[in-house]
């Protein structure tokens, strides 16, 4: 570890292994995962890393660590646990999924998916956005070798061959910084990927996400439900004491107006919509509507710099994959840093950027894949698609190989996984003496 003192010396100097722009849900992640190397080698140097985030964490404007509460995949509470972030106030207040229920509105076909086909203990969690960001900022805080800078944003960066040249503003001033790589997770809308000429697929879905929070008249016995309607599907995640979290996907004008219902109302809308089979819906928290794109970059390298986070890819909120598959990209770059039981010290080496690339390129197309799968078979409008929709949900209930498949992808656990989403640790345990 460094000191406190090494710590200012390295920020005045304006020093650093790795800069990442933006702090939220991934950029933090990414710091605190990056820990790993350094605690699990007795010969590892501290990394110097700094992050550079807009908005402080606790602030109401917060994009990362707002009122969210969002699904992890079995594999992500893996990472999570092995990072040390898991364990406190997270796992306090995350809430088990045991079961998902997928259907179909107005047609017969179901499906159910259960942990004891797994024999897990879960297929994920819900976890609030915000103990999330207050475990990963207490585990920021704890390592001396990681500068918060916050609330400070990355202005420009220069890349050249050796290293990265990065501007932060901060308190009205102007700093330099300078690193070996540096990390683009800012959510892809502070224009840093524009700058450096990424080339992004961005497109917008014509439907939005309402949030919200409900309670129910019974135990919802950490079972889910994913209800599929001809404009997008409508997800209710069991979160503590008696409630659910309501994901409504539905046309933006249609979201306007249930943004704009008294709770009455929109309680009776939300009954309507998804009926009575999880009790009867009440007291609905205030509600916030969530825009939706896809959007995808060519290449998530380029010299001396790595697009991480929704600024690399973001998908669909159906089926809860946006975030876990960045914290299984955040995984896989930590294990390549560690390539063969040695710590790469050079970051931002060509060569550890493209194995990264070329690790992720597969499971980034299939999870893409899989998102758009299950909105084009279940929510297209079509009704030429009725018995197909039927028949898919049908198909997979009786069928235990598919089945599986889609309970793999569900929790994160695909094959070619990083070792932190296996449980793995990253280096062998050393030898008792
Ligand atoms: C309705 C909805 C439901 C979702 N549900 C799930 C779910 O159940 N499961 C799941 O896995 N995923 C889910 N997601 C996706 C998940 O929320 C995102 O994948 C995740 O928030 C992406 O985090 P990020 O850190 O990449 O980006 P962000 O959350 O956007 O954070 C970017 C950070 O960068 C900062 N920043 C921006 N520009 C700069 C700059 N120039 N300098 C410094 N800092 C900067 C911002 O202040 C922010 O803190 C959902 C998304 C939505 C919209």
């Amino acid at each position: 570890m460094t000191t406190a003192h090494n710590k200012a010396d390295s920020q005045s100097r304006g020093e650093y292994d790795l800069v990442i722009a933006g702090g939220g849900l991934v950029g933090a992640s990414l710091a605190v995962a990056l820990q790993q190397l350094q605690t699990s080698r007795d010969d590892a140097l501290p990394l110097k890393i700094a992050v550079v985030e807009a908005i402080a964490p606790d602030s109401n404007a917060q994009p990362s660590y707002d009122e969210r509460t969002i699904a992890l995949t079995y594999s992500s509470k893996l990472i999570f646990e092995a990072i040390g972030v898991w364990q406190g106030e997270v796992e306090q207040q995350a809430c088990a999924l045991e079961r998902i229920h997928i259907s179909n509105r107005g047609h017969f076909g179901i499906c159910n998916l259960d942990c004891r086909d797994m024999h897990t203990p879960a297929l994920g969690y819900v976890v609030p956005t915000r103990a999330l960001g207050q475990a990963l900022y207490r585990e920021i805080d704890t390592h001396d070798n990681i500068t918060l800078l916050c609330p400070a944003t990355v202005s420009t960066i220069k890349q050249h061959k050796n290293h990265v040249d990065v501007q932060v503003a901060q308190d009205s001033q102007a700093h330099s910084l300078q690193a070996k790589l540096v990390v683009i997770a800012d959510g892809g809308r502070s224009g840093l990927l524009d700058q450096l000429g990424f080339v992004v697929d961005s497109q917008p879905y014509p439907q939005q996400a309402l949030l919200s929070i409900v309670s129910v008249d019974r135990d919802h016995q950490h079972k889910a439900y994913e209800r599929f309607t001809p404009a997008g599907p409508l997800a209710l995640l069991p979160v503590s004491d008696k409630r659910y979290a309501v994901v409504w996907t539905e046309t933006t004008e249609e979201i306007e107006q249930l943004t704009a219902l008294n709770d009455e109302a929109f309680i009776q809308a939300l009954q309507q919509a998804f009926g009575h089979r999880a009790g009867l819906f009440s007291q609905p928290s205030p509600r916030k509507a969530y825009p939706l794109k896809q959007s995808q970059v060519a290449s998530p390298v380029q010299q001396r710099t790595l697009v991480l986070g929704n600024a690399a890819h973001t998908v669909h909120p159906v089926g809860g994959q946006g975030f876990n598959l960045s914290l299984r990209d955040v995984a896989s770059f930590v294990e390549t840093c560690s390539e063969e039981e040695t710590l790469i010290t050079d970051l931002g080496a060509p060569e550890v950027l493209n194995r990264y690339a070329q690790q992720r390129a597969t499971e980034t197309k299939r999870v893409a894949h899989f998102t758009d799968s299950l909105l084009s078979i279940f929510s297209a409008p079509s009704p030429s698609l009725k018995f197909g929709r039927n028949g898919a949900l049908m198909l997979i209930e009786s069928l235990p190989f598919a089945k599986r498949a889609l309970l793999k992808r569900t929790m994160g656990m695909a094959k070619h996984q990083p070792k932190l989403a296996r449980g793995k640790r990253l280096f062998k345990a050393p030898a008792s003496k």
